[in-house]
């Protein structure tokens, strides 16, 4: 459990210096927001990614689909760096963090103190333990991107792709790669996609999603092994083998703690922070790595939340914490927010709901290929999620962040307004 830092977290001085690890949306949103907010004191940004910061949810979309450039996904330029005087490091990983001193170890033998370590090293693509693991494609940054697009760049139309996992990264690359005039299959482990996230009900109603956009979804799949042999994957599944030349793995994401070994700080899925984002009074996380405290009305639970969104709240709220103190600032407020582009429709889910919540549809059906649906846990909405609804899901908003009564709101009906 984080520590309780509650009282402990004073406001940032003049002479202070922030240690971000981590060159990703957090990492980089917290440095503009520090600056934003009035901090004059050192930072510096660590990266052990080359390139400058940049935004990952356009990589299985528009940059997989051929209709952005790469560099369009860039989030800092080198005059934003300058800019916000920032000591910017790249290529370059964080090994170590010493808590007691607020050190940071890096991988060219480099040392870094600060008074504060805000880490935000985010996640990376969970690997199968496959034969072909090395040759397997993933899709978490803008390497794995372009190798992907290597790959299927020469490929002939209606080449067989095998995707691995029906997730949203696996469903998002399986609808890119078939506007390519590809033919991707899923294979998704699962009864359905998404029922850990989504719960039975509503991932049964998006089931259909993938055949109407002409892609093969095959559910319940037990992969044995990949193999790869003269440019030819070999899946194996069941009594069936697939053979392709590409294979992408979308089998959900690890958070990047490794090199927090030996700082005793508690890395169990994440970094464990309270609901001031701090684990101790000088050391913060943020975005995918943070396990955090969230007080969300009735309830309180560590979560930890792979949102672009989150991330983004995450930053702004830290740099509030730390720049006005944990008394003035208060506790991190947020409602998760996520979408997702799939099959030539979009999903959008507030708040974080369990996936045993119940659900109560409210508007449309998976027939008219459109709806929204509330979850409630003992009378309170902890979330709402639609397809193609956007309208709807803005107007649920604020049954989400207020906690509102299911039944209250089956009477007034706000999305509808
Ligand atoms: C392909 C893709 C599509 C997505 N689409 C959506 C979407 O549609 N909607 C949505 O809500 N979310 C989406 N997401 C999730 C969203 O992008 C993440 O929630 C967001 O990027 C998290 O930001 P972050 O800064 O916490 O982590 P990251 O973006 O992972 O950044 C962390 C950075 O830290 C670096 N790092 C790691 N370890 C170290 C170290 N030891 N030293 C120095 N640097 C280190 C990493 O290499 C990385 O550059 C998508 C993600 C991916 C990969």
């Amino acid at each position: 459990m984080a520590h309780d830092v509650r009282t402990l977290i004073a406001p940032l001085k003049d002479d202070d210096h922030v240690v971000v690890v981590g060159a990703g949306l957090a990492g980089w949103r917290f440095v503009q927001a520090l600056r934003r907010d009035g901090f004059s004191g050192s930072i510096s940004l660590i990266g052990d990614e080359a390139h400058h910061p940049y935004d990952r949810p356009p990589l299985s979309k528009q940059v997989l689909k051929g209709a952005w450039e790469k560099d369009k996904t860039l989030l800092a330029h080198a005059s934003d760096l300058d800019d916000a005087n920032v000591d910017a490091l790249f290529g370059v990983s964080a090994t170590a963090l010493d808590v007691a001193t607020t050190t940071v170890s890096l991988s060219d033998g480099r040392v870094i103190r600060g008074s504060h370590v805000v880490v935000a090293s985010g996640t990376r693509a969970r690997r199968l333990p496959f034969s072909a693991d090395k040759e397997m494609l993933a899709l978490r940054n803008l390497d794995d991107v372009e190798n992907l697009l290597q790959a299927v760049e020469n490929l002939a139309p209606h080449t067989t792709v095998v995707v691995i996992g029906g997730g949203f990264i696996g469903a998002e690359v399986a609808t890119a790669l078939k506007t390519r005039e590809l033919s991707p299959i899923v294979l998704e482990v699962a009864e359905r996609p998404l029922l850990n996230v989504l719960g039975p009900q509503v991932s049964e109603w998006l089931i259909g999603l993938a055949s109407d956009a002409g892609i093969e979804l095959r559910c319940s799949q037990n992969i044995s092994d990949v193999t790869f042999e003269d440019g030819l994957f070999r899946v194996h599944v069941g009594d069936d083998v697939l053979a392709t030349p590409v294979v992408v793995v979308g089998a959900g994401a690890m958070p990047n703690t490794e090199w927090l070994g030996s700082s005793g700080l508690d890395i169990t899925n994440g970094v464990a922070v309270d609901e001031f984002l701090m684990a101790t009074s000088h050391v913060g996380a943020i975005g995918d790595v943070a396990r955090f405290k969230w007080l969300h009305g009735p309830f309180e639970e560590m979560v930890r939340i792979e949102h672009w969104q989150v991330a983004n709240d995450h930053a702004q709220e830290l740099a509030k914490i730390l720049i006005q103190g944990s008394d003035v600032a208060g506790p991190v407020k947020l409602v998760p927010y996520f979408w997702s582009d799939q099959y030539g429709k979009k999903i959008q889910m507030l708040g974080h709901p369990s996936p045993s919540d119940e659900v109560t549809r409210v508007t449309g059906s998976p027939e008219e290929g459109k709806w929204l649906a509330l979850f409630h846990r003992s009378g309170v909405i902890t979330g709402a999620v639609s397809l193609n609804q956007p309208r709807g899901l803005i107007l649920a908003r604020p049954l989400v962040s207020e906690h509102a009564n299911i039944g209250e709101a089956l009477e007034l009906k706000p999305w509808l307004a």
